[in-house]
């Protein structure tokens, strides 16, 4: 089955969920077009499905290969790459004075979405583009920009970003790799990298690897570490392709998912060294990570999104087709199994998770973009902090979900799901990388109670659970009985979320492992909190446009269905954060035998 960009649920999601238009009405979107937007995410949904989505089992099954340092990509991918940056797909968000189109990362995520549930290996490549433009953007010195951001922005060169060495993943400080200056001010880097996404590949002319890397007499750590720009091959002064780089592809992985994406070894050295440019100062290379961290962890939890939505879209379409059993009553030729009430309740939670983990994600964009658009530095500083906070979220609740939905989906689908052919075990292969990269969803959760909870002492999330207690007034108020009891387990559920971080603020200070041991609940807590209160303003607020309505009204039951059967677990995640540390603390009795 083929998918179908869900462009009203974007549509909706986006403007009313994560309140895009109130931002706008704001004034912090000059120049934005609400019906240019709808036409691009149309014409993305177009493009996906006619291209990318029919490569996505080709992809996995004639995964990348390696030879002699060269990756070939699966047929067709070639070819789909250089018509989908034709088309200007790669340069939608990028600065205008190297060519890019300057739309707002709003729509940037909603066709993020997109790619991902056509083809979710495909979508890495320009992710990882996305990272190496934004970081070269910030950080690089102008002649680096002149002559490398024009081509990335077109999507004519790709980027990769490498991080992770045997001995350093999730602690990146860890890394050996060594970056040694020369007399021209240019840097000669040695070392590996493994499991570098699109390390190599044949789709475009040259790659443009962002490596982090320790200079000679470094502190040890992630205060040693330095940021580089080591292209494939060199760039001539006129802008023509040089020699080789000593960089090369040594290794490719064999995966579990993501056949299509290519997961390279990458060895630097072998003859003297890869020619490396600095980006931003010597060992702060860490400082210029974060500033696209929040943007690349949006990426991932989109990601999460893209695929829940296409398994969910199969699953139901396999529920309405095939027939097993009766309704209750009901005799004579069997019933599609969409009339068994366990199969609604799966294919009902497959959709209003993906539902939930798209609000938080758009809301994360909105407010990524509001912290680079606002004129008040005082909104910028706000929006900035409501990125900050949002993004764990998107990149682990949406990948979590991404996980369940696509399980699910395998369980709608019988035994035919478990057949490779039908391809929803596809999805479950697919999903499993993604609380992997980009800091692991238990990396996420530190992240969220340590700094970003902990660090403004819990400023933003007030902020924000005010917002939310206002779409629950307004829902309450709305007396609609479509919305069954969802405006009191929405205020349960953020009176437990207060509790919930002021028990955490004060134990991050006074016993930090009894904090961390509460950290994923946590995340899920605030996740179904957030999400469950934006799906509602999305259905209230969606009815008050003409094109949309029908639409919002539909999908009143699906914001119910979540807050009556997910956002209602609430209580008991706070159970589990504030009681849960304790059995935790004596593990190593139980683990160690
Ligand atoms: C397909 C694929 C593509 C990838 N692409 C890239 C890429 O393009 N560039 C790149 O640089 N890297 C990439 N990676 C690497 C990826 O980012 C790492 O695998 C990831 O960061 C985890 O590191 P690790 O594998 O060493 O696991 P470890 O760090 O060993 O973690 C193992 C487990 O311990 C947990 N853990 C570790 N430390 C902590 C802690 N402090 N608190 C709580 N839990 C902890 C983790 O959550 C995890 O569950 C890719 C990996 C894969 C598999």
């Amino acid at each position: 089955m083929t998918y179908r960009a869900p462009v009203e649920d974007i549509l909706l999601a986006l403007g009313y969920g994560a309140a895009l238009n109130e931002a706008i009405r704001a004034g912090h979107y000059r120049d934005y077009d609400a019906d240019t937007a709808s036409a691009v995410i149309e014409e993305a949904g177009k493009f996906a499905s006619d291209v990318l989505a029919p490569l996505n089992r080709v992809g996995d099954e004639h995964g990348a290969t390696l030879k002699d340092s060269n990756v070939t990509t699966s047929p067709g991918w070639r070819e789909a790459y250089r018509s989908w940056a034709d088309a200007g797909w790669n340069s939608l968000t990028g600065a205008e004075e190297f060519g890019g189109q300057g739309l707002p990362l709003v729509l940037h995520a909603a066709c993020s979405e997109i790619w991902s549930a056509a083809n979710m290996a495909f979508g890495l490549c320009p992710l990882l583009t996305a990272g190496a433009i934004e970081a070269i953007g910030i950080h690089g010195a102008d002649d680096l920009k002149q002559t490398y951001l024009a081509k990335l922005v077109s999507g004519e060169w790709t980027g990769t970003m490498q991080l992770t060495e045997p001995q350093a993943g999730s602690d990146v400080g860890a890394l050996r790799t060594r970056a040694e200056k020369q007399p021209d001010g240019s840097y000669r880097l040695s070392g590996t990298k493994i499991f570098i996404t699109y390390g190599d590949h044949d789709m475009t002319g040259n790659i443009v690897h962002l490596v982090l890397a320790r200079l000679p007499g470094a502190p040890d750590g992630t205060r040693g570490i330095s940021l580089f720009v080591v292209p494939k091959f060199l760039v001539n002064a006129d802008g023509s392709l040089g020699e080789r780089n000593d960089i090369h592809a040594s290794g490719l992985e064999h995966k579990l998912g993501i056949h299509g994406s290519p997961t390279c070894t990458m060895t630097m050295g072998d003859k003297g060294g890869a020619v490396g440019y600095l980006l931003g100062e010597e060992n702060n290379g860490m400082a210029c990570m974060f500033t696209m961290m929040n943007q690349a962890r949006l990426g991932v939890g989109l990601e999460g999104v893209g695929l829940a939505e296409r398994a969910t879209q199969q699953a139901v379409a396999y529920a309405y087709e095939r027939r097993q059993g009766h309704a209750l009553g009901h005799k004579g030729a069997p019933d599609p199994i969409a009339v068994h009430p366990d199969v609604k309740r799966n294919l009902l939670t497959m959709r209003a998770l993906t539902a939930a983990a798209r609000t938080i994600c758009y809301a994360t964009a909105v407010a990524i973009d509001v912290s680079h658009q606002a004129e008040d530095e005082a909104v910028r500083k706000q929006a900035n902090a409501r990125a900050g906070l949002l993004t764990p979220l998107a990149k682990a609740f949406s990948t979590d979900i991404a996980n369940e939905v696509a399980a699910l989906g395998v369980q709608v689908h019988g035994g035919a799901g478990f057949i490779e052919e039908t391809g929803a075990a596809q999805y479950v292969r697919d999903a499993r990388i993604l609380t992997i990269y980009e800091g692991t969803n238990g990396i996420q959760a530190n992240d969220l109670v340590t700094r970003k909870l902990g660090a403004d002492k819990g400023a933003a999330l007030r902020d924000l659970l005010d917002e939310l207690g206002q779409i629950v007034t307004r829902v309450e108020a709305s007396n609609d009985p479509a919305f069954g009891v969802t405006g009191p387990i929405l205020r349960e559920a953020l009176g437990s979320a207060t509790r919930a971080s002021e028990w955490l603020l004060e134990k991050i200070a006074s016993a930090p492992n009894e904090a961390l041991a509460g950290a994923a609940p946590y995340l899920r807590l605030l996740s179904l909190a957030i999400g469950g209160c934006m799906l509602a303003r999305e259905v209230l607020d969606g009815r008050t446009e003409d094109a949309l309505r029908d639409r919002a009204i539909r999908r009143t039951p699906l914001a119910r269905f979540l807050a009556e059967n997910m956002v209602v677990q609430v209580p008991a995640l706070e159970q589990s954060i504030v009681k849960g540390s304790g059995a935790i603390e004596d593990a190593d009795a139980v683990l160690a035998n």
